[in-house]
């Protein structure tokens, strides 16, 4: 077989290739991401960058990051700097940044344009009328009685919207179109209206008329020159109203084409930015990067790398039907890209002193260690190895039964990892019968490496010696949501927070995390993947738990 499998080209790509041989917009490929600054990117927003920056490396055109800011109200520059730091933790490079902000003066005169050609027109009823008004996909809506207004006083009114004279919701203005058209965004859209109670992060309070995102956006692609406008599948409606707007005063036959595909949606979590700033606004988690969420931030802090998240974007592919993804993938995926990459290390969560009662007192030995078995370049470390050590609680039981393989008094010989294989002789309790002190004897023979070791023993477990290790706090993270698609749910969203997604542990690690930075990995033997967390120290060490060893993807 070959090595390499020739992969099959994505829809989109279709698309591209066959433009390119038809020469068209003269071989140019331009596309952009357009980002509302109203919140972090997540996860689904990733997917988009994929698409958009993807198409324009493979084709050697240029894609342009551009923040949709039409609304100050929710829009702000902790977002624009957020957004701009993600897209380059992604690895991908923009060609320019532009603001939909930037065309205000020019989306102004296209609206005057229109409204003197008497396809635009000032409306003073409220939202709600107009709403009722739109009618149903299979009932025509009722025309607003300002639709007639003579040319002037509209243009009179537009002015009037700009300069602080009218208040917020008092008018707008509209596109005349069609009441009565099938596709409901043409029952005159809302092109304008006035925002004065929040600055702009850009215009300041320079305007007071807004455009809508529908009359900006399709303009936007258009100024820029996009010839590939992609986008998601609930803008396939919004695709006739941007093309009629472009056509109201387009003199070349050059046009933006959009393309759609469908959106990322991902088991047990939310993705609208409406639930994710709720979330953070709410303290229910510790901030957009909270690593329980879906943000690129969030999942960075939880220790997930851009490899990983192209992977996993390459996995899931395009297609045109909307569906959920099993957030199993995604871990298969992180824990795929760490395996190469992090160290093995022991920690111990609940550790117990075992004693090995035939090992000479003061005495200190140095255990060799691979530090990554599936990374030929990893190379080794010495572990400190005592006649006092750490063992995880579990790994004993004073009665167990016959199947339990690990320590118990008289019970079978088990492998000290990397060490010597051992024999457990009993315990000593305290009074309330806690398990204190493992006792166990030790065969010298046995050091890992000598010829003594290749004796088969059924199991080996972790340990940790007294002088090799120190504390780290450990941040155990679950699902956000304890359903599976908490975005269909009706009801209010607290009843689905999973109230165990978080559970804060002190554990004994290796010494050899000693001096870890923020955005190491290891791997934790038998537990699973740890990111050393920001606010780690160097007096105060902290983990998160990345993933888990279990994998449930593979087992599908
Ligand atoms: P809102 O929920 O506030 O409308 P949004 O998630 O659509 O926001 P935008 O800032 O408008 O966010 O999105 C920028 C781009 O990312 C758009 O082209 C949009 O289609 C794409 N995008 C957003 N969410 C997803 C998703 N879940 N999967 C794939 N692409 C997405
Ligand atoms: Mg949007």
């Amino acid at each position: 077989m070959e090595n390499e499998v020739k992969k099959s080209l994505n829809f989109i790509e279709e698309i591209v290739e066959k433009d390119l041989q038809e020469g068209k917009n003269d071989g140019r490929i331009q596309t952009r991401f357009p980002p509302e600054p109203n919140g972090y990117l997540h996860i689904g927003h990733a997917k988009a960058i994929f698409m958009d920056f993807g198409i324009a490396k493979k084709y050697n055109g240029i894609c342009n990051l551009r923040f949709d800011d039409t609304n100050p109200t929710k829009e702000d520059v902790e977002y624009v700097d957020s957004i701009q730091e993600d897209i380059n933790w992604l690895g991908f490079k923009w060609a320019n940044v532009y603001y939909a902000s930037d065309y205000f003066q020019q989306l102004w005169d296209l609206a005057i344009k229109l409204i003197k050609d008497g396809k635009a027109y000032i409306d003073e009823q409220s939202a709600e009328e107009i709403a009722k008004q739109k009618g149903t996909p299979t009932t025509p809506g009722i025309e607003s009685p300002y639709r007639n207004r003579p040319i002037e006083e509209n243009l009179e009114l537009f002015q009037k919207m700009n300069t602080g004279e009218i208040a917020d919701g008092a008018m707008v203005l509209r596109a005349k179109i069609d009441m009565a058209s099938p596709n409901m965004h043409f029952r005159d859209p809302i092109m304008y209206r006035v925002i004065t109670t929040h600055p702009h992060h850009r215009t300041g309070t320079e305007w007071k008329a807004y455009p809508m995102y529908d009359f900006a956006h399709g303009q936007s692609d258009y100024f820029e020159g996009v010839t590939h406008s992609i986008c998601t599948l609930e803008f396939v409606v919004h695709r006739p109203l941007y093309d009629w707007f472009i056509d109201q005063f387009a003199d070349t036959d050059y046009r933006p084409h959009q393309y759609e595909f469908n959106r990322l949606n991902i088991s047990y979590t939310v993705m609208s930015k409406r639930k994710m700033l709720q979330l953070v606004q709410e303290g229910l988690v510790a901030g957009w990067d909270d690593p329980r969420m879906p943000t690129i931030c969030g999942l960075r802090r939880r220790g997930y790398t851009p490899e990983a998240i192209a992977d996993f974007i390459d996995r899931i592919g395009y297609t045109k039907v909307d569906g959920m993804i099993d957030v199993s993938l995604l871990e298969h995926s992180i824990r795929e890209d760490l395996k190469p990459k992090a160290h093995r290390v022991s920690a111990i969560f609940d550790p117990v002193k075992l004693v090995i009662t035939n090992y000479p007192d003061g005495q200190k030995e140095y255990m060799t260690t691979d530090n990554n078995p599936d990374c030929e370049t990893a190379g080794t470390r010495e572990m400190p190895f005592s006649k006092e050590i750490f063992i995880e609680r579990g790994d004993f039981m004073e009665d167990a039964p016959k199947d339990f393989y690990r320590l118990t008094p008289g019970g079978r010989e088990v492998r000290l990892k990397s060490a010597y294989i051992i024999q457990c002789t009993g315990c000593e309790k305290d009074a309330e019968g806690n398990i204190t002190t493992v006792y166990c004897t030790y065969d010298p023979d046995t050091k890992s490496g000598s010829e003594g070791s290749k004796r088969k023993v059924k199991s080996t477990i972790n340990w940790l010696d007294k002088d090799g290790c120190i504390e780290a706090e450990v941040r155990l993270y679950d699902r956000l949501f304890k359903v599976e698609d908490p975005a269909s749910y009706d009801g209010d969203f607290h009843d689905l927070l999973n109230e165990n997604s978080l559970e804060v542990k002190t554990a004994l690690v290796e010494k050899h995390l000693d001096g870890a930075k923020p955005g190491d990995h290891f791997q934790f033997l038998k537990v699973g993947y740890f990111t050393v967390d920001k606010d780690s120290t160097a007096d105060k060490l902290i983990l998160n738990r990345t993933v888990s060893l279990k994998d449930n993807w593979s087992k599908k």
